[in-house]
């Protein structure tokens, strides 16, 4: 499976001068390469910005290429969780959840946005946690350090999924605003995968602040917080209804 060589040589060619204009948002792909992982199979897709110099990845399985309702995992750099497993956020275990959840369906994309700490950069971010080691919690960090709630710009991965010439998407996320933010750059979403993780004991001050601040969607019964990334855990519509306990979760891996 995967994106067939033939099929590889064109997206290249047809990147290759490749540019949206000097100020606006715009990569490049530049190489398809098989990766096999400890999580399975994938191939592995590399980005390059023209104008700010960023690289970006995708993590894919199966062809996507001109399909609809491809499950869509975006993911934001984090060197100290993805790299170091740190407890202090989830995003390792969302990003190892989505690559599980892709493998088993046989077909998806996992959007790997090089923008650390949310968007602040990854020595911000540790001053962040500094910081909250004093007190404050992470959305005050941010803003202590003068930085939004949010920095993340959802343009790049509107225009790395247009590359892919992926028609429309499910995408795997709990949080709403990310489903909103991408429709406004031109995404067509046809539904939300939930992604279910519980809550460790170091990160759990951390998703509880997301839960209050940023209008995550979690619905879990005893209302345990959940993760960093841009969503949390948990899953499921509307958030009332509780969900059957600790992750068992419709079809995400509870780990
Ligand atoms: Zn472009
Ligand atoms: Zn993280």
């Amino acid at each position: 499976m995967g994106i067939p060589p033939e099929t590889v040589d064109q997206l290249i060619r047809e990147n290759a001068e490749h540019c949206c204009g000097e100020d606006s948002i715009c990569v490049r792909l530049v190489a398809v390469a098989d990766l096999p992982t400890r999580l399975g199979e994938f191939q592995i897709v590399a980005f390059t910005s023209p104008n700010d110099g960023k690289e970006h990845a995708a993590l894919i399985r199966g062809n996507p290429i001109g399909r609809s309702s491809v499950p869509v995992r975006l993911h934001s750099e984090c060197l100290t969780g993805d790299g170091f497993g740190s407890l202090r956020c989830d995003c390792r275990e969302q990003l190892e959840l989505a690559q599980k959840q892709i493998r088993e369906q046989d077909l998806g994309v996992i959007l790997y946005l090089r923008q650390e700490g949310r968007g602040i950069g990854f020595a911000n971010k540790i001053k962040a946690y500094q910081l909250q080691e004093h007190g404050y919690d992470t959305f005050q960090a941010n803003e202590l350090l003068g930085f939004r709630p949010d920095e993340r710009d959802y343009a790049i991965a509107a225009h790395m999924l247009a590359s892919l010439h992926i028609d429309s998407i499910r995408l795997m996320s709990n949080n709403p605003d990310k489903v909103r933010d991408l429709e406004m750059h031109g995404v067509t979403i046809e539904g939300r995968i939930p992604l279910v993780i519980p809550p460790n004991p170091y990160n759990r001050r951390y998703l509880e602040a997301k839960r209050l601040k940023a209008g995550h969607l979690l619905d879990q019964p005893n209302a345990e917080p959940v993760p960093e990334q841009v969503d949390e855990a948990d899953g499921s519509r509307g958030g009332e209804a509780p969900v059957p306990s600790a992750g068992s979760g419709s079809s995400t891996d509870p780990r």
